[in-house]
């Protein structure tokens, strides 16, 4: 038998209805496991279709009494809930590398980011901002307010447990928003132990719900069409979210939709290629590979490809994979057999299709669902892993001659979130960046999610902006009053 870790034990596996932690109707439960070993850490509640409704309830009797809070008091629960975040760095870490799998180091800063969010929005809660005016002809004054849009539903993916949560909860709260969050099944210890922060932060009981359920069909079909829920934030794959943005059509529920990626990163011949290899680290590697802005699809200018694949395969070889426990971790398991089995099967694909690999390409032995950094190279254009989310440490790379061909590649794809380029050329760097059809690009850099930027995708990769100035945006109506000139 294996004790249960004390951070797992700590943290309150029930519902979160009403400031109330509850069973599950029926006392149903399920099993978290640890991805590094398979084994169940511990059961959770498992909400139904019921609990559901009792969650949406709960945050509609709240709605009135919070939009009505002074957006000081709501900025300070947001503050405390970052300086209590900061403050359990550790414990948080390692509850996200034990359900989540990624090494403690990158857990670590995870939390610091997801904390961001927190502190980000606790200062935009206190800038909700109207506006006055006379009407053109005069006769009128227009009085413009923003309001709470109202209770929201807030779906997050497991795969950054953590930050996927602060980042719809800090402008919900700042906005003045009352909240159901369902986190997804495989990670549902993160958003457990986050709803107790802001419990301790001194959020109101009702404010968040948290409802952590293996069903989600059929817990949030009925929240969607039920005219409670207002507002429907979703993280997660496109798959799901064409199938929520349906079920939002009826009552017209509000949406912001994080969805799919399938990132190029392109690196022109003129690149520093000590910059593009460690950008394509990044881009790459952080998490696993398991984000939506991985980076899906490397071209290379054929005059740089051989150094850079090489540099990249030696760079990837040398990280060490294991659990995320371990000290000196640099890959941890992907999050199920299932995501392992779509990365093995993507991998095959392409090698059949003529890929060559360079490193990596082997399934380990042993338990977890551990799976080797991974570079291929002469990657056809029409392996299956060019227009799927491989989610996970497999880079393709793939070689051309002309920006024009390449930008063209780079835009032919049904998703767009991110793009990186890789360039010393200003003029190129402007045009390209112009020309990418993704809602961001990183300019010699493998990375762009920052709390205080508009993070967010155009084409099938969603709809709306999370972070920035814009983010609260999501998380408010304008409304106006109508006056007659004095
Ligand atoms: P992934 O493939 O990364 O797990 P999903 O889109 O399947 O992405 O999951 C993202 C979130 O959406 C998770 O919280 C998951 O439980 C939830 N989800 C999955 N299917 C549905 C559905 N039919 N209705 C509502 N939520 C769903």
């Amino acid at each position: 038998t294996h004790p249960t870790p004390r951070v797992v034990e700590d943290v309150a596996k029930q519902l979160l209805i009403g400031g109330r932690r509850q069973d599950a109707t029926g006392g149903r439960t399920f099993t978290v496991d640890d991805p590094a070993t398979g084994r169940s850490l511990c059961q959770v509640a498992d909400a139904g279709p019921d609990d559901g409704r009792s969650a949406a309830e709960a945050a509609a009797a709240a709605q009135e009494s919070w939009a009505a809070t002074a957006p000081r008091a709501r900025s300070e629960i947001l503050r405390r809930a970052y300086e209590i975040i900061i403050a359990r760095t550790d414990e948080l870490a390692l509850l996200m590398t034990l359900e989540m799998g990624k090494p403690l180091a990158e857990a670590r800063g995870e939390v610091a980011y997801a904390a961001e969010f927190f502190r980000w929005f606790s200062e935009e809660a206190v800038r909700i901002e109207g506006g006055f005016a006379p009407s053109p002809d005069g006769r009128a004054r227009h009085l413009v307010m923003r309001r709470p849009v109202g209770p929201c539903l807030l779906i997050t993916p497991w795969n950054f447990p953590l930050a996927m949560g602060t980042r719809k909860i800090g402008p919900a709260v700042a906005a003045g928003c009352t909240m159901v969050l369902k986190p997804a099944p495989q990670t549902p210890l993160c958003t457990l132990a986050l709803a107790g922060i802001l419990t301790e932060a001194g959020l109101p009981d009702g404010v968040l719900n948290v409802v952590t359920t293996t069903d989600a069909a059929a817990l949030v079909e009925p929240l969607l069409r039920g005219g409670l829920i207002r507002k429907l934030s979703f993280t997660g794959s496109t798959q799901v979210g064409r199938i929520l943005l349906a079920q939002c059509a009826d009552t017209v529920v509000r949406t912001s939709m994080e969805l799919g990626g399938n990132a190029p990163l392109i690196v022109f011949g003129d690149a520093d290629l000590d910059t593009a290899v460690e950008g394509a680290m990044v881009a790459k590697m952080r998490n696993m590979g398991e984000a939506c802005t991985a980076a899906n699809r490397i071209f290379v200018h054929s005059s740089v490809a051989d150094e850079f694949a090489t540099r990249l395969a030696a760079r990837m070889s040398a990280l060490t994979v294991g659990p995320g426990t371990e000290p000196g971790t640099d890959v941890g398991p992907l999050i199920d057999a299932a995501g392992r089995d779509k990365v093995d099967r993507l991998v095959r694909d392409a090698v059949e299709r003529g890929a060559k690999v360079l490193t990596g390409g082997e399934l380990p032995d042993g338990e977890g669902y551990f799976y080797p950094p991974t570079v291929l190279v002469r990657v056809p254009r029409d392996a299956g892993l060019t227009g799927t989310e491989i989610f996970g440490p497999v880079a393709a790379l793939f070689t051309f001659d002309e920006e024009d061909e390449v930008v063209r590649a780079a835009n032919d794809t049904e998703w767009g979130l991110v793009s990186y380029l890789f360039t010393r050329d200003l003029d190129r760097a402007l045009r390209v960046g112009e020309r990418l059809e993704t809602g961001m690009v990183g300019l010699n850099t493998g990375l762009v999610s920052n709390p205080a930027a508009p993070f967010g995708g155009v084409k099938q990769s969603g709809i709306g902006r999370e972070g920035g100035r814009v983010g609260i945006d999501e998380f408010l109506e304008y409304k106006y009053l109508a006056i007659p000139a004095p």
